[in-house]
């Protein structure tokens, strides 16, 4: 499910500019949205180990990844990659969620 929203940011000379920005709907009241420069950001704030559960279609594949605590990123023999191949989660979505969770581990970083 998506939503169209508006952003509002003031630029470095003060002057309001209006962005547009899709809100992507994954869980009740927690949304993430789309836009330029700082891609993501969430509403509630997501631990980049717990992304995997908020997509719904990867939880059947989880079980098959080799490593406990796989991040479906970089890792061999993952559930995931596996059930991309075969067409069973999209690539999209996969696209997504690498990107996000990118996103979740910078932020996590820059905190500790
Ligand atoms: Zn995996």
């Amino acid at each position: 499910m998506t939503k169209e929203g508006e952003i509002s940011k003031k630029n470095k000379k003060g002057k309001n500019t209006t962005t547009t920005i899709k809100l992507y709907e994954i869980e009740k009241n927690t949304y993430l949205a789309d836009t330029p420069g700082f891609a993501t950001f969430s509403i509630e704030e997501i631990e980049s180990k717990d992304l995997e559960k908020y997509f719904i279609e990867f939880q059947k594949y989880i079980p098959e990844c080799e490593f406990i605590g796989c991040t479906h990123l970089k890792e061999e023999n993952c559930g995931i990659k596996k059930a991309i191949k075969q067409g069973n989660i999209s690539e999209e979505r996969y696209q997504r969620f690498c990107k996000i969770y990118q996103e979740l581990k910078q932020k996590e970083e820059r905190k500790w």
